[in-house]
């Protein structure tokens, strides 16, 4: 049993109580370090244990912890908002805030299909995504999700929206050469949107480096673009996932700035608030607030706790820390030192086939074989043994690939706060040579 949130388990000693974190580590309660290579779930961004952060929670809580979203606004969200919309710039000005990454992406959901609706045109109500997508766990999200084992059980519930091939040059999808491919898998978004009928599609989703599903695979240059061109070409509206990608975790604001694309939606979370407290937001242009605010007036969406204020406070805290300690700037650095490292350490291990990534967001695929790339099989699960290796050498690394046999690979994600200094990044090189050592040395 490994499910994250029951709590017997975690009394039972299925996982390490952990009594503190500071920086990069944690603690546990017999006093063992952890260093979070992989900011738990690519999430603690600014690390642990921020004293502006504390003090800006404890700020909030002594003026106000909780105000129904629908009967009042705070300062906290105002200036939230405000500061996402400085922060990203161009024209994603508006965000709906939420609780989490699964809400940011079934909020996008549904704001595409009402902006449609308000348009007076109801029957572009269907979402395109990907194979090798994860978009979150409640049903609209995971129907989004091209992301098998977690779709099984529920099947029967679940839309199919995944209809294309991820950019997974890897072990291209399509059989074909990365450089002389055409970008074919960005070609098949237009060949589904034909079959579908672009009068029956709201919205094509994607992440811009796949996260959980497929560990930190970067698109081809000129991907994204074709993707967007599309998109525009049958005038359906274009969302990017920046859950794991956004608030400088791949060495820009929005990852979708290194290929120059504007998203009309963007659902953020995770490094949002650095993991201090829940939030998470779906950010939209005035092209798509416009019909809603000319029409209906609201938003057909929201919880209990959206937009706040304790949650939005701590939020604004952390973009207040990314953004006075150039941390987005600093990530882009780091991540080339981080990229050059786990690449020098995929080269001492026949069984690391891949290690790709982008700013601070990294995934190393494993392989049998380096030459014939042939994965290893399921049954021997590879990934969470790794896991478990750098669990006992005080290092933890986040598992991803969807676990497709002969699709995908076992593949873990490393992915460190943004704030980790050099000595900590050589640190968390020993530890993970080590991790594979063991593994190498008891596997099989
Ligand atoms: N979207 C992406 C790209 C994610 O990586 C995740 C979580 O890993 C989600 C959505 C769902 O976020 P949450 O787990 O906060 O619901």
């Amino acid at each position: 049993m490994n499910s994250t949130s029951l709590i017997k388990p975690v009394l039972n000693g299925v996982y390490p109580v952990i009594s503190h974190g500071k920086g990069v580590f944690l603690y546990d309660k017999d006093g063992k370090d952890y260093l979070d290579a992989s900011s738990g779930a690519v999430t603690a961004n600014i690390g642990h244990g921020v004293e502006e952060i504390n003090q800006a929670m404890l700020e909030q809580a002594e003026k106000v912890s909780f105000v129904y979203r629908s009967q009042f606004t705070s300062d906290a969200a105002e200036k939230l908002a405000d500061k996402l919309a400085l922060l990203i710039k161009g024209k994603l000005q508006w965000s709906f805030f939420v609780n989490s990454g699964s809400e940011a992406t079934e909020t996008a959901l549904k704001i595409a299909i009402q902006y449609w609706q308000e348009k007076g045109q109801p029957r572009k109500n269907r979402i395109i995504s990907r194979w090798m997508s994860y978009h979150g766990i409640t049903l609209g999200a995971l129907s989004m999700s091209g992301h098998p084992l977690r779709r099984e059980r529920f099947t029967s519930l679940l839309e199919s929206y995944p209809s294309i091939p991820a950019p997974y040059c890897y072990r291209c999808p399509l059989q074909l050469e990365p450089g002389t491919c055409g970008l074919a898998c960005a070609n098949e978004l237009e060949v589904s949107i034909l079959r579908i009928g672009a009068d029956n599609i709201a919205a094509f989703i994607a992440e811009p480096v796949i996260g959980a599903a497929g560990a930190a695979i970067v698109p081809p240059d000129g991907y994204f673009q074709k993707l967007k061109q599309i998109c525009e070409k049958y005038d359906i509206l274009f969302i990017a996932d920046e859950v794991m990608t956004g608030m400088g975790r791949t060495g820009k604001v929005l990852a979708s700035e290194h290929w120059g694309v504007e998203p009309d939606i963007v659902t953020l979370g995770k490094g949002m608030s650095g993991g201090y407290s829940p939030i998470a937001a779906a950010i939209v242009t005035e092209k798509v607030l416009e019909p809603i605010m000319n029409g209906s007036k609201s938003i057909m969406g929201g919880h209990t706790f959206s937009a706040n204020p304790l949650s939005c406070a701590v939020s604004l805290a952390v973009l207040d820390y990314l953004d006075t300690n150039d941390m987005v700037e600093k990530a882009e650095k780091s991540g080339k030192i981080l990229g050059e490292l786990l690449s020098k350490i995929g080269e001492e291990f026949s069984f690391i086939g891949d290690v790709r990534g982008k700013g601070m967001l990294y995934g190393i695929e494993f392989v049998m074989d380096k030459k014939t790339k042939k994965p290893f099989p399921i049954q021997m699960d590879v990934t969470n043994k790794i896991i478990k290796q750098g669990m006992e050498h005080g290092l933890i690394v986040y598992p991803a690939a969807a676990g497709e046999e002969g699709i995908t690979g076992a593949a873990v994600i490393i992915a460190p706060p943004l704030t980790i200094r050099p000595a900590e990044l050589i640190e968390l090189g020993h530890r993970w040579r080590k991790t594979l050592q063991v593994f190498k040395d008891t596997a099989g």
